[in-house]
């Protein structure tokens, strides 16, 4: 069986538009999201419209600031100054990579922690493994939000997160550890790595390579999230890290690519832009 990101997503919208319409009235605007765009790079461009379009559908305000990659960091910082201190704007996202003369740590760390929508921020990712209150990253949230729709039990369980990057890897494991499941995390030293995969009952791939994860390295039965995002070689087509032709079969659940956890990343991120709305209106 197949766990639509996309319909999860859309249902998550259409409850959102319905909500961001009753917060307008009752507090006389809208939320409001600004995205940081830092040069022309194609993947970024296509990523930041995909979230003003996100916004656009659920009635969020939607601001793109774009710089060319020759800004500094110094006006970088200068502009995230700004808004933070702007009361009409209640989320900043800054859309990642930065260019490399751009310190992408003192960025994310100059954002205020109340409108950090990525919950990137050095004080949001330490609440985080401190289980205190705060804005989860959007994708490990979406992939929680995946596994819970579709009825999967996570206490117990056998979880394998291949991946430990900041942003996906080592925060789905905490949350993947905060549903009480036993969560193993590979990475590319990871020894023998398929007898590792192969005990998963959930396996969480986050790698960045076309159709890594192979049919010998999944049990049967196994719930495979795949995160990646890639190119496949071969039709040029975009392709997730795991063969889903091959896994499909033999998983009980898997997430396509596309289709999957992208736009459940996108709409984790307008449900964080209204979580921070909310908090701010009712201090
Ligand atoms: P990343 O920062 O490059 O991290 C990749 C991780 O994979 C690293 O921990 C690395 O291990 C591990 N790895 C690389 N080669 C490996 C191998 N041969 N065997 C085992 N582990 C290996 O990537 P990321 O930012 O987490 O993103 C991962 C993928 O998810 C990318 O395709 C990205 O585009 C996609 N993504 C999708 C979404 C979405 O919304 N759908 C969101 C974010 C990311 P080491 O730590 O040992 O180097």
């Amino acid at each position: 069986m197949i766990i639509s990101g996309k319909d999860l997503s859309a249902q998550m919208k259409a409850d959102m538009a319905v909500e961001v319409a009753d917060l307008a009235r009752k507090y006389g605007r809208a939320p409001h999201l600004v995205v940081l765009l830092v040069g022309e790079d194609p993947g970024s461009v296509s990523y930041v419209t995909g979230k003003a379009k996100a916004c656009e559908a659920i009635g969020i305000r939607n601001t793109t600031i774009r710089r060319p990659d020759t800004v500094s960091e110094a006006e970088v910082l200068q502009l995230i100054d700004q808004l933070n201190a702007d009361d009409e704007v209640d989320g900043i996202l800054v859309q990642l990579p930065l260019p490399r003369h751009i310190d992408e740590d003192r960025v994310i760390a100059a954002i205020r922690k109340e409108k950090d929508v990525d919950g990137f921020h050095p004080l949001n990712v330490a609440s985080l493994w401190l289980k205190q209150p705060c804005t989860l990253p959007c994708t490990p949230k979406g992939i929680i939000r995946m596994l819970k729709s579709a009825g999967v039990q996570l206490e117990g369980k056998r979880a394998v997160v291949i991946g430990r990057s900041n942003i996906v890897g080592l925060p789905v494991a905490k949350l993947l550890l905060d549903e009480n499941a036993t969560v193993t995390i590979a990475h590319s030293r990871t020894r023998d790595l398929p007898a590792v995969t192969r005990q998963a009952e959930v396996l969480v791939v986050a790698i960045g390579r076309p159709k890594f994860v192979t049919a010998d390295m999944v049990a049967d039965g196994a719930v495979v999230i795949d995160v990646g995002v890639n190119r496949d070689p071969q039709t040029g087509k975009l392709c997730g890290d795991v063969d889903f032709a091959a896994i499909e079969p033999k998983a009980s659940l898997i997430t396509p690519v596309p289709g999957g956890v992208g736009p459940m990343t996108i709409a984790c991120l307008m449900e964080n832009t209204i979580e921070c709305f909310v908090r701010k209106m009712e201090r």
